[in-house]
């Protein structure tokens, strides 16, 4: 069997902070207390003129309407990151008595950037704070700028979609396009971060103020265009729910078409080749082109099963994918125009929780050329997806679909999110979602968990 898992990441992770923590909106303001909105500032006050007292500011300032106009300061800190950077600014802000209203901070290669967005201090001590941020920056080698405002951050506008790039590698001219046709489509890109650099670099842009299925129309093009994967979904809390994946077996969850291996020792694979390619470009019928190549393999002897089953190789990062999956909490099943001599196996060795194909015949310890039970086909791959998400307690919206063939399409249209795996061209154009990398863990990306996520799990539990 070939090791087909993907080597170990051989960088050390990315040091703590380097992931912006989501958004989470304003919360809930305290109720203020009863009193007249404040008059409508001027809109080039600065701080002092706006005496807000103490206590009235926080639950005005994170309030929505009148309150948005309260005087705020927002202190950026730039420069080498150490160790208590963070507590050392809000340690000379709290001198102050600010309330915090936002934090951001983002780490890239040893470089810090930390945004504060804070209520304005009492009247008169802005120009005191200013100076001793800054004294302070100074002393620990870095960089301070204080900008005076009001308000808090401006309200994002509708429709929030998450794009996944995976990049191999990903170049600058992909990146300027990208984000040229997300403006375009008028969306907004709020916030951007890597999830991986291995085993290609994946960034996700968070936009808002479009809506999810234009963008990916929009999106789709381009990535073509240019070489690149991109994966459109829609933001929100689904994204975090538990779910279920639900893979296509030939050509995407391992790197072989299982009638072909058996046609090897049968001495057809010449034949059967023929009609697999014809039909995963869906020029033949699935289930005629199946009992046409099953009928030739008539004869051959049982011993031949356990030979096939050796000699399968996983897709790279398929096991990573699997592994990763299950420790999150997703279930994950298998459906193959394939074989449960092999789909069974595959269950039991990678720990499934669903694997269901089509039952070669065997008789007298020989193949006889047919196959028993209900057909998985194009519609039966569908069919037993939505079988598998109900068994699992999921919503339809809430399950993953992968596959590769034209038989794949219509269950990669009814799930949730449908990615097509280096997929013809017809499936590719007709999914949601295509990833055109031969890796399988990539589609972890897809669902927003980071590489460092895969390797802090793998560091806590054993290897399989
Ligand atoms: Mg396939």
């Amino acid at each position: 069997m070939s090791a087909s898992t993907p080597p170990t990441h051989p960088d050390a992770p990315t040091p703590e902070g380097a992931r912006a923590p989501e958004p989470e909106g304003t919360p809930t303001p305290t109720p203020a207390p009863a009193r007249e909105a404040a008059p409508t500032a001027a809109p080039e006050a600065t701080a002092e003129d706006a005496p807000v007292g103490q206590g009235a500011h926080l639950g005005q300032s994170l309030g929505e309407g009148a309150h948005a106009s309260l005087p705020t300061l927002l202190v950026k800190i730039f420069g080498k990151d150490r160790p208590g950077i963070t507590a050392g600014l809000f340690d000379t802000l709290a001198a102050y008595s600010v309330d915090v209203i936002d934090i951001e901070q983002v780490v890239t290669r040893g470089r810090i950037v930390l945004c504060a967005l804070v209520t304005a201090p009492p009247a008169g001590m802005e120009g005191d704070l200013r100076a001793t941020v800054h004294s302070w920056a100074e002393s620990v080698k870095l960089q301070a700028e204080i900008i005076s405002g009001r308000g808090d951050n401006r309200p994002r506008g509708l429709g929030r979609s998450l794009v996944t790039v995976l990049g191999h590698p990903l170049k600058a001219e992909s990146t300027a396009a990208i984000a040229a046709r997300i403006t375009g489509t008028g969306g907004n890109i709020d916030r951007i971060f890597r999830l991986a650099k291995y085993p290609v670099t994946a960034v996700e842009f968070a936009v808002s103020g479009t809506e999810t299925e234009p963008l990916r129309t929009a999106l789709a093009t381009e990535a073509h265009a240019l070489g690149v994967d991109v994966a459109v979904v829609a933001a929100g809390l689904h994204r975090r729910a538990q779910r279920l994946v639900v893979m296509d077996v030939d050509s995407t969850l391992i790197q072989d078409e299982v009638i072909e291996l058996f046609a090897a020792h049968a001495g057809c694979e010449e034949e059967v080749a023929a009609v697999t390619t014809a039909a995963m470009r869906g020029e033949l019928d699935f289930e005629e082109s199946l009992h046409a190549r099953v009928a030739l393999l008539k004869g051959l002897d049982v011993s031949s099963v356990d030979k096939v089953r050796t000699e399968v190789r996983l897709t790279p990062g398929a096991r990573t994918l699997i592994r990763t999956l299950k420790r999150l909490g997703y279930q994950v099943g298998v459906v193959s125009g394939g074989f449960t001599q092999v789909t069974d196996d595959l269950k039991e060795r990678l720990g499934l929780d669903f694997a269901h194909a089509n039952t070669l015949e065997i008789v007298d310890g020989k193949l006889t050329g047919r196959v028993t039970g209900e057909i998985v086909d194009r519609a039966g791959k569908a069919r037993l997806l939505r079988r598998f998400a109900a068994e699992a307690g999921v919503p339809l919206e809430q399950t993953v679909a992968i596959g590769d063939g034209a038989n794949d399409l219509d269950m990669l249209n009814a799930a949730g999110l449908g990615v097509a795996f280096n997929a013809k061209p017809m499936v590719r154009e007709a999914a949601h979602t295509a990833v055109n990398v031969p890796f399988l863990d990539t589609v972890l990306y897809l669902l927003g968990i980071t590489r460092e996520e895969v390797e802090a799990a793998d560091m806590h539990l054993d290897h399989d």
